[in-house]
């Protein structure tokens, strides 16, 4: 069993990622199905792919704002793959 508060090791490389605080209610993925995926168990959720574009990100940023178990992390270094102008 995961210390409580700590990055879940499904989590995709990247500023987002969802803790083992998770209680698996499933709202994030409600948000943000491109983003979040259950576990084999439905146990718990995780961040299966980072944010693509502006979009995804602002439906993950939802999902956060809702997370019951404020477990939906965001560790501040960017990891959009925007092509550069
Ligand atoms: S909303 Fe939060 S507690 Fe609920 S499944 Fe998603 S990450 Fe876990």
């Amino acid at each position: 069993m995961a210390m409580p508060g700590t990055r879940l090791e499904e989590n995709a490389p990247g500023r987002y990622y969802v803790t083992s605080d998770c209680n698996g209610c499933g709202i994030c993925f409600s948000y943000a199905v491109l983003s979040f995926m259950y576990s084999n168990d439905s146990s718990y959720y995780y961040i299966y792919q980072q944010p693509a574009d502006e979009r995804e990100e602002q439906d993950i940023r939802k999902a956060m704002e809702v997370c019951p178990m404020n477990c939906i992390k965001d560790d501040g270094v960017a990891d959009l793959q925007m092509p550069s102008m």
